[in-house]
């Protein structure tokens, strides 16, 4: 889309003159211990590896403390239904939510009556009160819960309070296997995505290009299902300096 990159002509990514490996350090001494940064005025290959690294392939251990993951994705199409709460136009939300995944990924994902032998996301509208009645957590509003087999994802439940159908897309993404969010402040690097949290200046309601670029990054063919971390982080970091264009901070 015209406009949507810095400049007028494709921008490289700033060459860093050092390439730490920041998320390495920020999972061995904690976040606090990550370098203060400006904000990403001109982003580097080594912010989009630490964005899509953060996003998909950390997880929390039984003690809450991050450790390393595995690529979690979907293999084939992905049958999408809608259920709960009739809301007005919200299908035609959906569909066009599905319809730049779909693009992203190179996989179908469908709005459907049913279930069939695809994979499977239900998304259900609920009343206000009940998600968080249901999950025990007051404060949730939006809730994703995925189902897979060694990283292939299988069928994901999404919850979504009908106050809060602006969670959509950050819920989508967590359906397509990005676990976490990302704390701008603590890494050090404001990133515009749907996965900041809801009151941050990083937050956005739609896909961002930076969430458009994790997409469609961790569903190359050089990240299977199943990938350890170890593994992916090179080809993750191969993949990205191959993209010659690179979204700004803000967008
Ligand atoms: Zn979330």
């Amino acid at each position: 889309m015209p406009g949507l990159w810095r400049g007028a002509r494709p921008t490289r990514w700033r060459r860093a003159l050092v390439a730490p490996a920041l998320v390495g350090a920020w999972l061995a001494l904690g976040p606090a211990q990550a370098a203060a940064r400006d904000p990403v005025d001109q982003p580097s290959v080594d912010d989009a590896v630490a964005f899509v690294d953060t996003l998909a392939l950390i997880r929390e251990n039984p003690l809450g403390k991050p450790e390393a993951g595995w690529v979690r994705r979907w293999r084939g199409p992905v049958a999408v239904t809608l259920e709960g709460v009739a809301v007005p136009g919200f299908s035609a939300v959906v569909a066009t939510s599905l319809k730049r995944i779909s693009e992203a990924t190179g996989l179908a994902f469908h709005l459907a009556d049913h279930a069939g032998a695809d994979g499977h996301i239900a998304i259900r509208v609920r009343h206000q009160g009940v998600v968080a009645a249901s999950f025990g957590q007051s404060d949730a509003v939006c809730l994703t819960s995925t189902f897979g087999e060694a990283g292939e994802l299988h069928r994901a439940i999404v919850d979504i309070s009908e106050g809060y159908l602006d969670c959509l897309d950050h819920e989508l993404m967590h359906a397509l296997g990005f676990n976490n969010h990302w704390h701008g402040a603590t890494m050090g690097r404001s990133i515009a995505t749907v996965l900041a949290p809801r009151h941050s200046r990083d937050r956005r309601r739609a896909f961002s290009a930076w969430d458009i670029l994790a997409i469609r990054t961790l569903y190359r063919a050089e990240l299977p299902p199943g990938l350890e971390r170890d593994e992916a982080l090179p080809r993750l970091r191969a993949i990205l300096l191959e993209e010659s264009v690179v979204p700004a901070a803000g967008r």
